[in-house]
């Protein structure tokens, strides 16, 4: 049963666990979308709370009462935001109160307030303003800088369980202003001190799945540290966190799983610090004393757009060209004429010749060839859209990696860079 009270200080041994609920029928169209669980949710990893759920609810009362007494019997923290407007359809305070099994009081304060707030700009207030003076029994008024309608923060027992609920209004800035200088405060001095460590692990051209088959049985015995797999084309980001009383605590559990990931993964982990891929090739292109220069059929300059977003990349990248006809091929790499005839533009021998020429050409430590079939168009039986040809002539031998990446245009272009980038630091790290 539900009862508000005074706070027990049992509470909070665990990691916290926090629901959202985002109120108003606006969120359930279409054309609005809710961002202010966005903002909220990082605010409490940021104090390492764990957001469990998000729940998008209409301007109804029976289902709001119904989504808040589902959220308290599941999370420890029940943000609430939006619906505490004066019109008909704001409803929060009301279903909440439901909720809580407790009710609704005019407070006199409030009500005060609020006729001053509108004297102040010389309009009389709404009759349903007052709405927004209604307080729920035991709740504590959050003023709201920006707007109207305070917010409410209840600090309650339900069962033998320690809830906090927030009642934040639903206009973001009114919101962001309102948790900044009101909640984080209060939920500092709630919860017990957390410090959160983190890390951020990038591993290149592996399968997620592949990737999660390997990493699962080790991830899941740190079951204080949470792992999150972001997969994005190319590439995986493991992100690790831990939150613990003292930070020296967390950031050695991090470590340790961080280590453990390392010697899973061995050389498919790039970055260990969140570096990204074009920052890890410069850095060893740089501390090896080499150069590159690249010859790009397919991706038209897209490695060579890649390694110069970074600061500094003179110090390694000395150019290349974009060679797409196969004029061009001849021209600027050197690629023989008859190469390109019997064996075609994409073809493992011509992807060599381009890496191979370009790095004479240009005297640089390393030459980069790309030939590919980005699509959507062009693609026969024998050489399908997708199919790319990285070469990498080093002065001395020259790879050449053979892929067939599926998706349209942009991405197979960006899996060749990506590939392209791999095989780089592959060569130096
Ligand atoms: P008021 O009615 O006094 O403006 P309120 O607390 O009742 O405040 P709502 O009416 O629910 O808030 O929303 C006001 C505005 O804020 C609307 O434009 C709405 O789309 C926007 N809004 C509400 N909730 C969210 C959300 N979760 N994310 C982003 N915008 C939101
Ligand atoms: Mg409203």
């Amino acid at each position: 049963m539900l009862s508000t009270g005074s706070a027990l200080n049992s509470l909070l041994i665990h990691t916290m666990l926090a629901e959202i609920i985002a109120v108003g029928s606006e969120l359930l169209t279409p054309f609005r979308q809710d961002t202010n669980s966005l903002f909220v949710t990082e605010q409490l990893n940021s104090l390492g709370v764990s957001v469990v759920f998000k729940t998008i609810v209409g301007d109804r009362k029976p289902q709001l009462a119904q989504a808040v007494a589902l959220a308290l019997g599941r999370a420890d923290i029940v943000c609430v935001m939006g619906g505490l407007g004066p019109t008909e359809d704001d409803l929060t305070r009301e279903a909440v109160a439901e909720a809580l099994g407790v009710r609704v009081r005019r407070n006199g304060d409030l009500l005060a307030a609020l006729y001053k707030r509108f004297a102040e700009r010389r309009i009389s207030m709404p009759a349903n303003n007052s709405k927004q003076a209604d307080l729920i029994d035991g709740a504590e008024i959050l003023p709201n800088a920006n707007g109207t309608a305070p917010g409410q923060w209840i600090d309650t027992v339900v069962g033998e369980h320690r809830k906090l609920l927030l009642l934040l209004p639903g206009p973001p800035f009114e919101l962001k202003a309102m948790f900044t200088a009101e909640c984080l405060p209060r939920l500092r001095e709630a919860l017990p001190p957390r410090h959160i460590a983190r890390r951020v692990l990038k591993i290149a051209m592996l399968p997620e799945s592949e990737v999660d088959a390997r990493l699962a049985p080790i991830y899941t015995r740190f079951n204080d540290v949470e792992t999150t797999i972001l997969a994005h084309a190319g590439e995986i980001q493991l992100h690790l966190q831990c939150a613990k009383a003292i930070l020296e605590v967390a950031q050695t559990r991090v470590n340790e799983l961080a280590s453990r990931i390392e010697e899973e993964m061995e050389d498919a982990i790039f970055s260990s610090h969140g570096e990204s891929l074009e920052e890890i090739v410069l850095y060893y292109l740089e501390i090896r004393g080499a150069t590159v220069a690249v010859a790009e059929s397919c991706t038209g300059g897209l490695l060579a757009q890649r390694l110069t977003s970074i600061g500094g990349s003179s110090r390694s990248f000395v150019g290349g060209a974009v060679v797409y006809t196969d004029a061009l091929k001849v021209e600027f790499a050197d690629v023989p004429e008859d190469m390109l005839e019997e064996k075609g533009a994409v073809s493992r021998e011509v992807a060599a010749a381009l890496a191979h020429g370009i790095r004479r050409r240009v005297q640089s430590t390393i030459g980069i060839g790309i030939t590919g079939i980005a699509g959507p168009t062009g693609g026969t039986e024998e050489k399908p859209v997708g199919l790319v040809y990285i070469a990498l002539d080093d002065g001395k031998e020259i790879n050449v990696c053979e892929r067939n990446f599926r998706g349209d245009r942009d991405r197979v272009r960006w899996f060749a860079s990506q590939q392209a980038l791999d095989m780089i630091r592959r060569k130096f790290m």
